[in-house]
């Protein structure tokens, strides 16, 4: 069993506070440990081709949608922008043929992006729109839509773009800790429901689109709290499955013989952090009772030392 407990030397101050994306629930649903590993041990992933070449054509994609004209952008505005904005760092051991293959077939799927959407072009309403609101006591929620659509209603859709090979099926949509993630969001961000919301598969060029209606965000606060009570109670399982294959951190997994994480070490961090915090709490105390004392005498500090 994987645990750890620190004593908040604040024992006023409430739970600790959490500030959570969508990508830190998925990993968390995914691997307790992987999270654990990510996010609270801070060990550095490799980057990978798939991620590059995601974050590449998310880059493309945002400059093409963004653009404020009454018509389509022509596609030469995608592929310039995946020209700028090519991240190559998960290509940097990879050959040079089979990397120009990756960037070929990145031009490919933003061409047939282009042809599927260029003819009813609305400009996006914003993309990669930033949100961080307080979603229950204690937990903030983070993250950036990829594409806000205006709707011929003059509302909102929603869409986040997907770089998998397969499209997932309706259910799946429905189902999007994600999209009910993006629907509470807009309601913070422009005070109203976004009318749908869509997963766009640009590999296979399918869009999956589903009335706001059919998203229980209930269902997702559920989650989210529930996610955030197991992250406070430090537990941090390993759960080993078929996308271990892809997890950074096998050599430290004791699923797979490693020694898990750096208890000790993480500790030591966390508590010289917190003793910095109260070190210039107590300096800052002893400026707010001298001025106190200065102006209104030793009897108001003895009130407030009674509260
Ligand atoms: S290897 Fe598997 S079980 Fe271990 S941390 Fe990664 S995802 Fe979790």
């Amino acid at each position: 069993m994987t645990s750890l407990s620190i004593p908040e030397i604040d024992q006023q101050a409430g739970p600790p506070r959490l500030r959570l994306s969508y990508s830190r629930l998925d990993t968390y649903e995914t691997c307790p440990l992987k999270y654990r590993f990510g996010y609270v041990d801070r060990l550095p992933a490799e980057p990978s081709p798939e991620l590059s070449w995601g974050s590449s054509i998310h880059a493309a994609l945002e400059v093409w949608w963004d653009q404020k004209l009454p018509t389509a952008p022509p596609v030469e505005v995608l592929l310039d922008a995946l020209y700028e904005h090519w991240d190559d760092s998960g290509f940097a051991t990879m050959p040079r043929e089979q990397k120009v293959a990756w960037y070929r077939h990145a031009q490919d799927v933003l061409r047939r992006h282009h042809a599927r959407h260029a003819p009813a072009f609305v400009p996006a309403v914003a993309c990669e729109q930033w949100f961080e609101f307080e979603i229950a006591e204690g937990i903030e929620l983070v993250g950036s839509i990829d594409h806000v659509a205006r709707t011929p209603d003059g509302g909102i859709g929603i869409v986040d773009w997907k770089t998998n090979r397969k499209a997932k099926p309706r259910r799946y949509v429905e189902g999007s800790l994600q999209l009910a993630v993006y629907a509470l969001a807009a309601v913070e961000l422009w005070g109203s429901e976004p009318e749908w919301v869509a997963l766009d598969f640009v590999v296979p060029g399918v869009r999956v689109t589903v009335p706001r209606a059919d998203i229980d965000t209930q269902a997702a606060v559920a989650t989210i709290r529930s996610v955030a009570d197991e992250i406070r109670a430090g537990a941090f399982e390993p759960r080993p499955s078929r996308l271990c294959g892809w997890c950074d951190y096998r050599g430290e997994c004791p699923a797979f013989d490693g020694d898990g994480p750096d208890v000790p070490g993480t500790a030591l961090v966390e508590l010289q952090r917190l003793r910095r915090r109260q070190a210039r709490d107590q300096a800052r105390i002893a400026e707010l009772e001298a001025l106190v004392r200065d102006r209104l005498g030793d009897d108001a500090l003895v009130e407030v030392a009674a509260d």
